[in-house]
């Protein structure tokens, strides 16, 4: 499968070019170039993920040879960095629901799933196309995909990764598991100010072209890897036919049955890769989207206007406090038919506006295929407190944003199609909240993170990932807290050029 530009369709490139390009020339996103074709669910293997990888990314990575693809899965999807052996496990709530748990790797985050493959399908894409400088992985995070990304480039040969996050604005676990970071090639810094600050300062460093001159010179060359890239989007793919396969396994759904899925959705790159999962062939009803205060995405799909002209609000579910979520893109392109100008107008709406709105097919075509929902932090807490109660099943803010769409969804629809819905978080990672919904306000005041977390374990006697445990004990590495105009100079010396 080849890639076109969701804003250009005369440019034609193999995946291996897109994942190294990241964004297409002119702002685009790639997007599949032809009608995917169905893969032949019967010859899934259900009990691999590796294996499973293999079959579904090798359509999807054109550039790359199928002996690559293995070599890349293999490396990425294995018991050093998971912790389970089906990568991906599925657990059963009650008749009809179930729990795909995303946070079996290395950082306690479904975006591990994603950037535990891109680094090493980025090194073989380099390779070939005889790429002769030291990339250099320049990240802002808010909390999951910093530590995501540090993990996924942790001393892969070819690649420096430097993190910044807000000295304001990450949990005392995300900090903790950054400053941290084991590893040669890594650096983490702190900035002062907020998120957007931060960002603020990652797009300066990127789009200044001296910088980039002198790095060149030097033999580096910066990239992003962030969550619009190709190569980020496709490996999710594979946990929904992981998933629904081991439905079939369980003999909870028969062979052809549809099923739904629920996603906690921030940037819309998760459930994205259903809808693509679903043209694949996996037999999919309805993908439902869910929001938590920050509904920018409900009111789209229920009205067609995408309007983000509104106040942030900070969620405990933070992962998803997003107001413009860059991956929609891709499905306006898909079920817009396709038309690069129709994508253009809109997107430089939402550039210059902050909104637009769609025609009415596009707006039905959509419908026909997603619900959307959202749950505010009250009702986020509720949620929890619930599950562990009824299921004596621990989940975090995220998914529990998950659940009560779920629930919502029922009882407005009355379709109670066998669901999964996607769990993006161990409970441990956002312990101060799972800890509230348990336990009231009293139970975590004037306490800190790591202890709450401690507590939690005890109280209910789950394990937490061993990877999120002695993070109170480990050596810290990177105490710099820098201000907005030092980036430039601190990347610099990162590099030892300054
Ligand atoms: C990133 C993230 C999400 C949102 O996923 P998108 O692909 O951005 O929609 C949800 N939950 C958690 C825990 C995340 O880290």
């Amino acid at each position: 499968m080849d890639y076109l530009s969701t804003r250009d369709s005369t440019l034609k490139v193999k995946a291996s070019e897109a994942i190294v390009a990241g964004l297409a020339p002119g702002g685009g996103l790639f997007v599949p170039a032809d009608e995917l074709d169905r893969l032949k669910l019967s010859d899934l293997p259900a009990n691999c993920y590796q294996a499973l990888a293999a079959k579904v990314l090798e359509p999807l990575l054109s550039g790359f040879s199928p002996v690559q693809i293995k070599v890349a899965v293999n490396s990425a999807y294995g018991a050093h960095s998971f912790d389970h052996q089906l990568i991906t496990p599925l657990k059963k709530l009650q008749k009809g629901e179930h729990v795909l748990e995303l946070w079996h790797g290395p950082t306690a985050a479904f975006k591990d799933l994603a950037l535990q493959l891109l680094p090493h399908l980025l090194k073989t894409a380099l390779k070939v196309s005889g790429f002769d400088k030291e990339m250099v992985i320049l990240t802002a995070t808010s909390g999951d995909t910093g530590k995501a990304a540090l993990e996924g480039f942790r001393d892969v040969p070819g690649f420096k990764i430097l993190v910044f996050y807000p000295d304001k604005g990450v949990s005392e676990i995300q900090k903790l598991q950054m400053v941290t970071q084991e590893g040669e090639n890594v650096a983490v810094a702190a900035v002062k100010g907020n998120f957007d600050d931060t960002q603020r300062i990652v797009k300066e460093l990127f789009s200044d072209e001296n910088l980039a001159q002198d790095l060149a010179r030097k033999g580096y060359q910066l990239s992003s890897a962030n969550s619009i890239n190709w190569g980020r989007l496709a490996p999710q793919i594979v946990f929904y036919f992981q998933a629904w396969l081991s439905l079939l396994e369980k003999k909870e759904i028969a062979p052809g049955e549809k099923v739904n899925f629920v996603v906690p959705t921030g940037n819309f790159g998760n459930i994205l890769a259903g809808f693509y999962a679903r043209r694949l062939g996996l037999p999919v009803r309805k993908l439902i989207c869910a929001s938590n205060e920050n509904n920018v995405l409900y009111d789209f799909i229920r009205t067609g206007v995408y309007n983000s002209n509104r106040a942030l609000n900070l969620t405990l579910s933070p992962s998803m406090d997003i107001l413009v979520s860059s991956n929609l893109e891709r499905l306006l392109y898909e079920l817009s038919g396709a038309d690069p100008e129709k994508i253009s107008s809109w997107m430089s709406e939402l550039q210059e506006k902050g909104l637009y709105r769609v025609d009415q097919n596009t707006l039905e075509e959509i419908n026909r295929l997603f619900y959307a929902g959202y749950a505010g932090d009250e009702k986020t807490l509720f949620t929890i407190n619930k599950v562990y109660r009824d299921f004596n099943y621990l989940i975090d803010t995220h998914t529990a944003v998950a659940k009560a769409v779920l629930d919502q969804y029922r009882q407005e629809t009355k379709d109670l199609t066998p669901a999964v819905i996607l769990s993006t978080a161990s409970p441990f990672k956002f312990a101060g909240s799972v800890m509230q919904a348990l336990g009231g306000s009293s139970a975590v005041k004037d306490k800190t993170e790591l202890e709450i977390f401690n507590e939690l374990a005890t109280l209910t006697r789950i394990n937490p990932p061993k990877n999120l445990e002695h993070l109170g004990l480990r050596e810290i590495k990177f105490k710099q807290v820098i201000a907005p105009t030092e980036a430039r100079h601190h990347l610099l010396k990162t590099l030892h050029l300054a």
